[in-house]
């Protein structure tokens, strides 16, 4: 393969990932991607130029040395990508499924210009899988022990990441974390028909061979302050996310039939509802029902998929800006379609409305259109006056964003915020004003993705060996 001349490298087409029939899967929890095969992966891998200056790892957060690992691929060489991978990404599970790659390291492919870019995310997932599938023996290494103990607040991507580089410099280090499962919106909010759970435990059980420590069912700000653990550690991570779900505020929000998607997502994902009643988690029963969903990112097109997993006759997506402006990953959009989801755009909810017992019934509906750009860059949405429509439905769930949570927030008095309530740091160490307490993720940008939280973790992890190196 690593004969072919650009040319004929050029001439070859992106492999497809292969995946379940759409309405095969809506009625399963499985996977829906099934991964490529080792041959799809080598013929995709051999579609890379090799260009002597890649544009494709500047676009990756974390620097992942992509045309490097490629190559490998493409001579038949996986447990040698993966080693290459994971010298920049402990996740690569994890983020080949996930990031939005067509916004970072696939964006910035040269092939990308003819629309087809090196399908890395696919490339970096079979990696990973292979890896997990076929290391039969890890070798154990060594690791001298420098006596210093790190404390990490959270056990999603970026304390996980933080984690993972300290205990490679030799800090002892302990995650403690307020659910009692291990892997933050990893493993709460993104649904197991995209990430399955087994694939974020199996990278959590190579930190705990490594020597991490983890305490779960432990909240700081309720079981112990900051302080309190700052003064047992050598120095602190916090990583906590961003839980807190925003709401829209509007008449009827409170009736019966209306969640958060955070909670929704968590009853299903974390204390699996859709398999009730083997789990005693109960949900509303939608089947044969009409679920809205109010937003257009990520957490959005989750729940909305969930629904069609449960059963909902009819979804909705209802967005106040058009497709273009969606945040969601590409490939949730296209499979959502395939899902049959239905997508209401240029809507705002205004009010909702409730039958005699409290259940919701009805939504009303503001016909948006899109003015000047707004801040983040985005056309605004305007309402269009005087046109309000309805929509009747039996659940509404709402995917607005989320903000930081304010258990740590409200009991850490000296620690600064910002006016949204995220940590401040020095964005070059993540140090917050406390000297030793470090923060990094979504508590400090609010909700981003998983490979910015993971980068964070990484920076406040280095500059968190140098702090200890001194102190
Ligand atoms: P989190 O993942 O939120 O982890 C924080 C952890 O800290 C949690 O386990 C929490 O229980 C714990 N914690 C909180 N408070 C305390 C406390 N006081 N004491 C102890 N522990 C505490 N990003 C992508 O890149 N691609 C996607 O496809 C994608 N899909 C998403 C879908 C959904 C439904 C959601 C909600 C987010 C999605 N994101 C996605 C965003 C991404 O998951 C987050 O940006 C990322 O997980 C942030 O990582 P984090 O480590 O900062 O926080
Ligand atoms: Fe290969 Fe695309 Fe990266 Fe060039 S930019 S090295 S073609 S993946």
């Amino acid at each position: 393969m690593s004969k072919l001349t650009p040319k004929e490298r050029m001439k070859i087409q992106r492999q497809q990932m292969p995946a379940q029939e759409p309405l095969e899967r809506i009625k399963n929890f499985f996977e829906v991607n099934l991964g490529l095969t080792e041959e799809l992966a080598k013929l995709e891998a051999s579609r890379c130029l090799e260009c002597p200056h890649p544009a494709c790892v500047e676009g990756c957060p974390v620097n992942v040395q992509i045309k490097d690992f490629v190559a490998l691929v493409a001579e038949g060489k996986f447990l040698d990508a993966a080693t290459k991978i994971k010298q920049d990404n402990i996740l690569p599970a994890v983020c080949g499924r996930v990031c939005p790659q067509e916004e970072q390291c696939e964006k910035n492919c040269v092939l990308a210009k003819k629309g087809q870019p090196v399908a890395i995310g696919n490339l970096e997932r079979f990696v990973a899988d292979y890896e997990r599938n076929h290391l039969q023996k890890k070798e154990k290494i060594q690791i001298q022990k420098t006596g210093k103990k790190v404390a990490i607040v959270g056990s999603g991507p970026a304390g996980l990441s933080c984690a993972a580089d300290l205990i490679m410099a030799g800090h002892d280090v302990t995650v403690f974390e307020a659910l009692h499962e291990l892997g933050g919106v990893l493993v709460y909010g993104i649904p197991e028909f995209r990430l399955p759970k087994e694939i974020v435990k199996a990278e959590i059980e190579g930190l705990k061979d490594l020597g991490v420590n983890f305490v779960t069912n432990y909240v700081i700000g309720l079981t112990e302050t900051l302080d309190e653990l700052r003064q047992r550690f050598d120095a602190v991570f916090i990583g906590v996310g961003a839980g807190l779900p925003y709401f829209l505020n509007i008449p009827g929000e409170n009736l019966n039939g209306i969640y958060s998607a955070n909670e929704y997502l968590t009853r299903v994902n974390l204390m699996k509802a859709y398999q009730f009643p083997n789990y005693d988690t109960p949900i509303l029963d939608i089947h044969n029902k009409v679920v809205a969903v109010f937003g257009g990112g990520n957490t959005a097109m989750d729940a909305v998929r969930t629904s069609k997993r449960l059963g909902a006759k009819k979804a909705y997506i209802i967005y106040r800006r058009t497709e273009d402006e969606m945040p969601a990953r590409k490939e949730e959009v296209h499979h959502a379609k395939e899902e049959q989801v239905e997508f209401l755009f240029l809507r705002n909810p205004i009010e909702f409305i409730g039958d005699e017992n409290g259940y919701v019934k009805q939504v009303k509906l503001q016909v948006m259109e899109l003015g000047e750009p707004d801040e983040s860059g985005r056309r605004r949405p305007v309402p269009v006056e005087g046109k309000i429509e309805s929509l009747d439905i039996d659940t509404g769930i709402i995917a607005i964003g989320n903000g930081s949570n304010p258990i740590l927030t409200k009991t850490a008095k000296n620690l600064k915020f910002n006016r949204k309530g995220n940590i401040e740091v020095n964005p070059e160490t993540m140090e917050t004003n406390l000297p030793g307490v470090y923060a990094g993720g979504d508590i400090v940008t609010g909700g981003a993705t998983v490979i910015l939280a993971m980068g964070a973790g990484r920076k406040a992890a280095k500059a968190i060996n140098e702090y200890l190196s001194k102190n």
